[in-house]
């Protein structure tokens, strides 16, 4: 008896909720109801990916593709071709687009629309938003793509609801969105936080990809880390190094070491990779002990290409040892829900936030 009197109710609503969804079909049948669809791309150093979402962050198709670095123009000319390559495949037409977000490896001056002197590209300056609106008619806006993962994960993933929070990509940079008090940090010129040039080391031992020494991406992104390891090793005994797997899977060639070698010989309990992966823990822990005590997060969320398939060789050590070097309380830290699609979803917040 009890159950029934409690279900009655719920019978309603749902009878209600299917009304009102009959309504909004027969509203959109008559053209009064306009499909929304957004177009979010997340350009990294390595990768750029497109995909067409809704309103509530529902990615309905996506491609990617290598970056074309031929020139500064090919790498807009990229976007607008898989944009439309996506839009004709899936029947979107281009004039159903609402705008566009673009989330980009930095620097870049977001106001203007351009990446300046970007680290990952061997360009002076890379417009982006002129010719995606000029090409596709629509409204775009740029932002940082660490900043803009900040606004997706609060938007649809593990901050809904948390007014101070930081999120973290160790890719092949190193970088971090914060939203602290509820306000998103984006700077003069929207590089707030460019935390892979923070110094972790004052003797500046290993180069930066921007040309500066000592930063902690020259020493634990994935495109640095065998820079990393080559100078460690040279500190080692020859005959540590002649018998580890690091060396095997390199093809004798510590040249054409890779990050991805590393995890892997450390995954065998390979002794010196195992060590070499607990130092880039250290590392990687004094970088996050400065975002939280800077920012005073209550949850850190981690992504990046070496963080999502090295879960636990790159978290474990980082909870370990942030301690040793925080002052403020610690902040939760976890792998985001939202995987390597989070600067698609950070693309798409930033286009929903700025542009409509
Ligand atoms: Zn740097």
């Amino acid at each position: 008896m009890k159950t029934q009197i409690t279900r009655a109710p719920q019978i309603i609503r749902t009878v209600r909720m299917r009304m009102f969804a009959r309504r909004l079909r027969v509203l959109w049948v008559k053209g009064l109801v306009r499909d929304e669809h957004w177009i979010g791309v997340d350009l990294g150093g390595t990768w750029v990916r497109v995909a067409v979402s809704d309103r509530s962050g529902h990615l309905m198709a996506k491609i990617s593709e290598r970056v074309d670095k031929s020139s500064a123009k090919a790498i807009s000319d990229q976007m607008i071709r898989l944009t439309r390559f996506l839009c004709s495949k899936h029947g979107f037409g281009i004039k159903s687009l609402n705008g566009a977000g673009i989330a980009a490896t930095g620097p870049l001056v977001q106001e203007k629309g351009v990446l300046i002197h970007p680290t990952a590209m061997p360009f002076d300056c890379v417009p982006i938003t002129k010719p995606i609106s000029e090409e596709l008619g629509i409204p775009s806006c740029l932002i940082n793509d660490a900043a803009g993962a900040a606004l997706g994960e609060k938007m649809f993933g593990a901050a809904k609801g948390l007014d101070n929070y930081a999120y973290i990509t160790i890719s092949t940079g190193i970088g971090c969105g914060a939203i602290v008090n509820g306000t998103l940090l984006l700077g003069k010129d929207g590089n707030a936080h460019e935390v892979g040039h923070i110094v972790i080391d004052y003797e500046g031992r290993l180069k930066c990809g921007c040309g500066k020494r000592g930063h902690w991406e020259a020493y634990c992104s994935g495109s640095n880390i065998p820079n990393f390891i080559r100078m460690r090793l040279k500190d080692m005994p020859t005959r540590l190094v002649r018998e580890s797997l690091l060396l095997k899977m390199a093809g004798g060639d510590l040249s054409r070491l890779s990050a991805i070698d590393l995890f892997a010989a450390a995954g065998k309990a390979d002794n010196i990779s195992a060590r070499l992966v607990e130092e880039i823990g250290v590392l990687n822990s004094i970088g996050f002990a400065n975002v939280i005590n800077a920012y005073d997060p209550s949850l850190i969320t981690v992504g990046g290409t070496v963080t999502l398939k090295n879960r636990a060789m790159i978290l474990n050590p980082i909870k370990k040892h942030v301690k040793d070097y925080i002052i403020n309380r610690i902040s939760k830290i976890k792998v985001t829900p939202l995987g390597d699609n989070v600067g698609l979803y950070g693309a798409i917040a930033a286009a929903l936030t700025y542009i409509s």
